[in-house]
C-alpha cells in the first residue's frame, strides 16, 4: 500500500479508538489512528480512574492512556499524532477519502469514528475573558495553580465531583455549585465529597457570571433557585464540568444518523446504518454508559465488525 492508504482508519485515539486500533492491528490489517491532540482522549484530563478493571486502587488517567497507546502500537497500529481529519467522503467504489489539516489525503477501506466528546461550555459572562486566567476545564492540568486558594467547580456529575475531590489536594476550599439538590454522580463519589471538609456544596444554584479584576478571576456570581438570592463566591479559579458534546462533524454528508443530542446512532455492532464500511465507537455514540470500559468495549466491537466487513 502507498504511504497514504490503509485498511482501517480510526479517527480518535481515546479509549475507544485505541481499543479499536489494538483489535484491528491484531487482525493483521493495516491500521492507522488519527489524533488531533495527545493520545488517551478525555481520560488524560481525568485525575484518577477507579472503575477500570485490573487496577485495584485505581490508575491515573494519563497512565491508563499511555498504557492503551503502547499496547495498540505494540501490535502494529500506527498513530498519526496532532493530525486533524477535516473531511471524510465515500467514493462509488466504497473506499473512504480522509483529508487532513496538513493537506494530506488518505484512502481507507473502512473507517471507525471514535472522535469522542468535548467539554461543554456554560457561555456565561466572564467565561471567555478569563479562560486560561482562572477558568478551566481540566483539573489535572491546572490544579497546581490554585494551591491554598479557593476554587469553584460547576456541575453535579461524575466529572465535577471526582475533579472536585482531586482539587482538594491543592485548593483550601472547593465549592461545588450545582443546579439541583440531587447529584448525577455515582453514590460513592457523592458520599466522599460530602464527607470532605474542604468541599462545600452550593446546591440549587446556577452560575451567573465569572468576575475578575481584568487580569484574573476573583469570584463566581451565583443565584439560588430556592430564594432567588444572588451571591459572589470569592474564588481564584472556576472549573466547569457541565457535561460534554459529541464530536460528530465528520458524519455530515455521509449519513443522517444522530439522535437529538448529536450522538451517533450506530447499531450494537458499531455499524452506521446506510454507510457500509463506516463504524462508530465510544463517547460520540448514543451508548447509555459513558465510561472508559464501555468505550474500550465498543471500540473492540467496531473493529471486529470492520474486520468482518473487509473479509466480505
Ligand atoms: P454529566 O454526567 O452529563 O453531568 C453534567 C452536570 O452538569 C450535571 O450535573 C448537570 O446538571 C450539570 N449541567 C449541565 N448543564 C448545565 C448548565 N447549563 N448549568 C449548570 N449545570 C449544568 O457530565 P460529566 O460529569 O462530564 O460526565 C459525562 C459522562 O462521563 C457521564 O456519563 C459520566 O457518568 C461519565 N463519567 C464517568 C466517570 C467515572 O465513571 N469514573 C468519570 C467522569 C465521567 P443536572 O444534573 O441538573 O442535569
Amino acid at each position: 500500500m502507498s504511504k497514504n492508504s490503509c485498511d482501517i482508519a480510526i479517527i480518535g485515539a481515546g479509549p475507544a479508538g485505541l481499543a479499536a486500533g489494538l483489535y484491528a492491528a491484531r487482525g493483521l490489517v493495516d491500521t492507522v489512528i488519527f489524533e488531533r491532540q495527545a493520545t488517551g482522549g478525555q481520560i488524560v484530563t481525568t485525575s484518577w480512574v477507579e472503575n477500570y478493571p485490573a487496577f485495584p486502587g485505581g490508575v491515573s488517567g494519563s497512565d491508563l492512556g499511555e498504557l492503551m497507546t503502547r499496547q495498540a502500537q505494540e501490535y502494529g497500529a500506527r498513530i498519526e499524532l496532532f493530525v486533524t481529519v477535516t473531511s471524510l467522503t465515500r467514493g462509488s467504489d466504497g473506499a473512504f477519502t480522509l483529508q487532513t489539516d496538513s493537506g494530506d489525503s488518505w484512502q481507507a477501506r473502512a473507517v471507525i469514528l471514535a472522535c469522542g466528546a468535548v467539554p461543554r461550555k456554560l457561555d456565561i459572562d466572564g467565561e471567555a475573558q478569563y479562560t486560561g486566567r482562572g477558568v478551566s476545564w481540566c483539573a489535572t492540568c491546572d490544579a497546581n495553580f490554585f494551591r491554598d486558594k479557593r476554587v469553584a467547580v460547576i456541575g453535579g456529575g461524575n466529572t465535577a465531583l471526582e475533579e472536585a475531590l482531586y482539587l482538594t489536594k491543592f485548593a483550601s476550599t472547593v465549592y461545588v455549585v450545582h443546579r439541583r439538590e440531587e447529584f448525577r454522580a455515582a453514590a460513592i463519589v457523592v458520599k466522599r465529597a460530602a464527607e470532605n471538609p474542604q468541599v462545600e456544596f452550593v446546591l440549587s444554584s446556577i452560575p451567573l457570571a465569572i468576575v475578575g479584576d481584568d487580569s484574573k478571576v476573583t469570584g463566581l456570581r451565583v443565584r439560588s433557585l430556592a430564594d432567588e438570592r444572588e451571591q459572589t463566591l470569592a474564588v481564584d479559579g472556576v472549573f466547569e464540568f457541565v457535561g460534554v458534546e459529541p464530536v460528530n462533524e465528520l458524519l455530515a454528508g455521509l449519513a443522517d444518523a444522530t439522535d437529538a443530542q448529536g450522538y451517533i446512532t450506530a447499531d450494537a455492532c458499531g455499524s452506521i446504518p446506510g454507510v457500509p464500511g463506516l463504524f462508530a465507537a465510544g463517547d460520540l455514540t448514543c451508548s447509555s454508559l459513558k465510561q472508559v470500559i464501555s468505550a474500550a468495549g465498543s471500540g473492540a466491537t467496531a473493529a471486529a465488525t470492520a474486520l468482518k466487513y473487509l473479509e466480505s
